[in-house]
């Protein structure tokens, strides 16, 4: 914690001196710079709409950057920059910070470029419960490894406990507990920015509510943020949100739920009730808040359509169980029960994005798949499909399972960030989910300028300060001088996700520049390849220790 004291005292400090020598338009400090006094500033964006991601209605003004951080707001002439962008007529906000990714891959993909082509600028990654287990190794390889983009990491419950004693369907030994409690102190030293749960993936989901607490007490301590994948979204969501605040009011820290929605159709219409759940936590006075991607559908793997006991252990024990005509009736059965207790008629609802044994059914429904695969349309006939794609190696889905009025409420709730619970995609493969390409760019088309649902200054201040605040990214989220020259210009009346369903390989349109730390990563609407992305480690408050 010390450490950032003293390295956010000198980032002040400095941009202080770069907004006085601004402000005075006069000399620098001594020493500065040289004598021959060049242009003060390595780039002004000029006559922009500022959208400063506070929510405050826009202003017109010039940005000047100086070595990566907002020197200027207001007036700059174009003389005293290096390089000038003109963005007359286009909306000049904060990067968007994504706090919902599943980027743990990212160094295979450095250029994230489905992600910055939509305006992102930094991820929090290891959502979910899922993360590296090694958080100061998995930040350091940035250094190696440049990235397009910033990168922040949760550290993930499920990794963890996967890591201490496998797949184990059991609590965890007070031994066990212990070096899961050393894991988590460990990358919350190492910079994590909180801890994640997925508590319905294996083995997370075999934990009770004191165990995540255990871990979570530890990431308060040092000042992180408890995000959790709920137990449960559909029918039992009411519980798992209550669980959740649970968690947060009892270990002392922050809750953030991801990926909030309603999930079973039997539910539709009852984001009144959830969200209103939310509110009545934050009335009490504990830090809730929500993140949610802008559409219908959601994405995961097929396995979450089989019961918990089948995949204890792992796929391969699974496979033995399925192998058992006993046990496979019994799977089977529950699965036709928990799909009629949810309100739906068959498996059309789930759209398969990618089935590495048979690419063929890529873009495909179940129920198309099994119509095409065994000329049936059944019930049984699907659910015999989903287990016989369970035991090829399962595959990664898209679910078409809530209802637009409920994203919509959702989406206008003043404590929802907009993340998009994405990876960073290889372009051309598979057919997965659109909002990797399109989350962001679809709420300011979409949602904001088509329909009004939200102003511009509300949806940026969701995909910036909002999140900046939730995870202590504090000297990101807002167009302040002294701030990091995260940037994204766009013009409001062109921002468009053309990625869709059926053809999600296709980037977001609308933004001529990304700037990241000072340096185009788009520009003039194409990525530059550039690699200006630091890895962002969370500083603790040493006001939470003593909590
Ligand atoms: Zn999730």
């Amino acid at each position: 914690m010390k450490r950032f004291s003293a390295h956010a005292a000198a980032l002040a400090a400095s941009a202080l001196a770069a907004a006085l020598a601004a402000a005075s338009g006069a000399l620098p400090p001594a020493g500065a710079r040289t004598q021959q006094a060049g242009p003060a500033y390595d780039l002004v964006i000029r006559d922009a709409r500022v959208v400063d991601g506070s929510g405050n209605p826009w202003f017109r003004a010039d940005v000047a950057i100086s070595g990566g951080r907002i020197a200027r707001v207001g007036r700059v002439a174009a003389s005293e920059a290096r390089r000038v962008i003109d963005a007359r007529g286009q909306v000049l906000a904060p990067g968007f910070i994504d706090v919902h990714a599943h980027a743990e891959d990212i160094y295979e993909q450095p250029d994230a470029e489905n992600f910055v082509r939509m305006g992102v600028t930094t991820l929090v990654t290891g959502n979910c419960g899922g993360s590296a287990v090694d958080v100061g190794r998995f930040l350091g390889r940035a250094k190696e490894t440049p990235l397009a983009v910033n990168l922040a990491t949760l550290v993930g419950h499920n990794s963890v406990r996967r890591e201490v004693f496998g797949l184990a369907n059991r609590a965890p030994s007070a031994e066990e507990l212990e070096r899961m409690k050393g894991l988590v102190e460990q990358a919350m030293k190492d910079g994590a920015v909180g801890l994640s749960t997925g508590l319905i993936y294996v083995p997370g989901t075999y934990a009770k509510t004191d165990e995540v607490l255990e871990l979570a007490r530890v990431a308060a301590r040092h000042g992180g943020v408890y995000a959790t994948h709920m137990r449960n979204e559909g029918l039992k969501v009411a519980d798992a949100i209550r669980e959740s605040i649970e968690i947060g009011e009892r270990a002392g820290l922050p809750v953030q739920i991801s990926h909030f929605k309603v999930s079973a159709k039997k539910l539709w219409g009852q984001s009144e009730m959830t969200l209103g759940l939310v509110r009545e936590a934050r009335r009490r006075g504990l830090a809730v808040t929500v993140d949610q991607y802008a559409y219908t559908a959601s994405s995961t793997s097929l396995d979450s359509r089989l019961p918990d006991w089948v995949l204890e252990g792992g796929r391969e024990e699974g496979k033995k169980r399925l192998a058992d005509p006993e046990q496979r009736r019994r799977a089977a059965r529950e699965m036709k029960e928990g799909l009629k207790r949810g309100g739906n008629k068959d498996f059309s609802y789930a759209v398969v994005a990618s089935h590495r044994a048979k690419p063929e059914y890529n873009g495909k429904s179940i129920a198309e798949i099994t119509r095409a695969a065994r000329g049936k349309k059944d019930v049984d006939s699907q659910v015999e499909q989903i287990l016989e794609m369970y035991e090829a190696g399962g595959a990664q889905m898209v679910y078409h399972s809530m209802g637009e009025e409920d994203v919509r409420r959702i989406m206008r709730e003043p404590f929802t960030m907009v993340a998009s619970d994405s990876g960073v995609r290889r372009f051309g493969e598979g057919v997965p989910h659109p909002r990797g390409y399109g989350n962001n760019a679809r709420v300011l088309g979409m949602y904001v300028r088509d329909l009004k649902l939200v102003t511009l200054e509300d949806a940026v201040r969701k995909m910036t300060s909002l999140p900046a605040q939730t995870f202590s990214l504090r000297d990101r989220g807002l167009v302040r001088e002294g701030m990091a020259a995260d940037l994204v210009i766009f013009d409001e009346a062109l921002v468009s996700d053309p990625s869709t369903f059926e053809k999600p390989h296709q980037y977001a349109a609308g933004f001529s520049y990304v700037l990241v730390n000072g340096e185009p990563v788009v520009e003039a609407g194409r990525a530059t390849g550039a690699r200006a992305g630091r890895a962002l480690r969370h500083a603790a408050e040493p006001a939470a220790a003593g909590r």
